[in-house]
């Protein structure tokens, strides 16, 4: 192709309007993603993928247990969000202020290095991971980069349908703008329809979509709204903490939520607003449409996904029930929401916050004694969610579950639900995540 001199002068005239922005720095603000993000130090490294609940935690308690290792933590978002609380957040329980975290602070207080980046790639042959500004080479790698929408299953490769439902019915699991799209889509509802669509199991955090149906009840009642809501569940009943849901939506929201349960998705139908289920088909005038939840894109491209006896994906990372490591790898580690069935009796642990914090605590101390020459040793977790039914007065419930190992060497699972809506249960649900922030994102 050749280029005429009457487009090279209207080239330099575009680039000449756009001023000195366009000019070429003389040292380039960014590396090129062929060359090396940080150089090494000397240090052995640990590398985390992903700066949320599991990642943020891993970072300051490794540089606890492993001061001699350095520690890189790599985040694309430029702020800590956090996803608990996040309802109370969209009825304005909680301000804007109250989720969002500095990265540099804690990094700073702690002593690791942070990098906001995308990762684009994990190379587990190489022990590399790549990143839009540059590699990074690691001795130890832990992965904590959450859960991907698996719009797949709803609309196969059709994009047009995964962006319109992503853009129109958004759903804000994910820490993202999604959340103020929520809140704004939430907040100016004029009435009507509105569906609920929950994922089927496992996914995360799942007392929480009833949490939200009933904040959105009570903002609705509060504003008199002639309100539906109507939770399509794909599971036989509302789980966990059955009794106090159960309870909460037929004593303070009886003309507004519907729980519709064995709801299994038959078709969504994002333009026309339709929802076909195993339960009925439900037209509605606005929705927040939960697609299935599977482990990040980052554990597919890093190879951790588990397969099924047929050689399927199971869509979750395969790891060590007890250590979190990779199934092929003692040093690479997956935690946090991401990781895949770890019992025959419970399958998955839940995808909490709390379970997160637990394991990055758990494989801080695993690559701790690796580094010194020791075999890492268990140690058990647990979970506790406190979830908020009422706004006025603020009441919430809980569940809390509870692990041991049985003589067979099987993980099993025990589960308080804590059915009696109370103040009380708010303020330690306060408390939890006052704890759970100064654990890991105070500066
Ligand atoms: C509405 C709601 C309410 C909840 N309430 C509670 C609660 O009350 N209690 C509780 O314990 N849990 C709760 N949870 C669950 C909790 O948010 C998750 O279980 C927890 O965040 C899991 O931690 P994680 O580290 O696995 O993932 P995340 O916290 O999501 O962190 C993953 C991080 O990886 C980053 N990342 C992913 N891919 C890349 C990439 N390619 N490059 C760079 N960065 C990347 C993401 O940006 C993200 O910051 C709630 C969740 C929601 C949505």
């Amino acid at each position: 192709m050749t280029i005429t001199r009457r487009e090279i002068l209207k080239a330099g005239a575009a680039a000449a309007a756009l001023g000195a922005s366009t000019r070429v720095p003389a040292q380039p603000l960014i590396m090129t993603p062929a060359s090396e993000l940080i150089t090494r130090s000397g240090k052995r490294r640990v590398v985390i993928a992903g700066g949320g609940w599991g990642g943020m935690t891993a970072a300051r308690h490794l540089r606890e247990q492993a001061p001699d290792l350095e520690v890189i933590l790599l985040e694309r978002n430029p702020v800590f969000w956090s996803c608990p609380l996040s309802n109370k957040w969209l009825i304005d329980v909680v301000d804007t202020n109250f989720l969002v975290k500095s990265y540099m602070a804690p990094a700073k207080r702690h002593g690791y290095t942070f990098v906001q980046t995308e990762i684009s790639e994990i190379d587990r042959a190489k022990k590399r991971v790549h990143t839009a500004q540059g590699y990074l080479d690691y001795d130890w790698l832990v992965v904590s980069a959450g859960i991907r929408y698996g719009f797949e299953a709803w609309f196969g490769n059709d994009k047009k349908a995964i962006d319109y439902t992503r853009i129109n019915y958004p759903t804000a699991y994910i820490p993202s703008a999604e959340h103020a799209l929520v809140k704004q889509k939430i907040h100016n509802f004029k009435g009507g329809t509105f569906v609920l669509t929950l994922p089927p199991p496992p996914h995360r955090c799942p007392p929480s979509p009833y949490e939200r149906a009933c904040l959105m009840a009570w903002l609705f009642k509060e504003k008199k709204l002639n309100a539906k809501i109507i939770i399509l569940d794909p599971k036989p009943n509302v789980a966990p903490i059955t009794g106090g849901y159960k309870l909460a939506f037929s004593e303070l929201y009886p003309d507004i939520i519907t729980h519709v349960p064995n709801a299994t998705i038959k078709e969504v139908d994002p333009f026309n607003k339709v929802v076909k289920t195993a339960a009925g088909d439900f037209k509605f005038d606005d929705a927040l449409l939960m697609a299935p939840h599977q482990a990040a894109d980052l554990v597919w491209k890093a190879g951790l996904i588990g397969k099924t006896a047929e050689g399927k994906p199971t869509g979750w990372a395969a790891v060590n029930p007890l250590l979190y490591n990779a199934a092929d790898d003692p040093q690479v580690f997956v935690i946090g929401d991401s990781v895949g069935a770890v019992s025959p009796q419970f399958g998955h642990y839940p995808k909490s916050g709390h379970v997160a914090n637990r394991q990055a605590r758990a494989v801080a101390l695993h690559i701790a004694a690796q580094s010194r020459g020791q075999a890492p040793k268990h140690v058990m977790i647990d979970n506790l969610c406190y979830m908020l039914v009422n706004n006025s007065p603020r009441e919430a419930i809980a569940v809390q579950f509870d692990y041991k190992l049985d003589e067979a060497g099987v993980l099993r699972q025990t589960q308080i639900d804590d059915n009696d809506r109370r103040p009380e249960l708010w303020a330690s649900d306060l408390k939890w995540v006052e704890y759970m922030f100064e654990d890991f994102a105070a500066g």
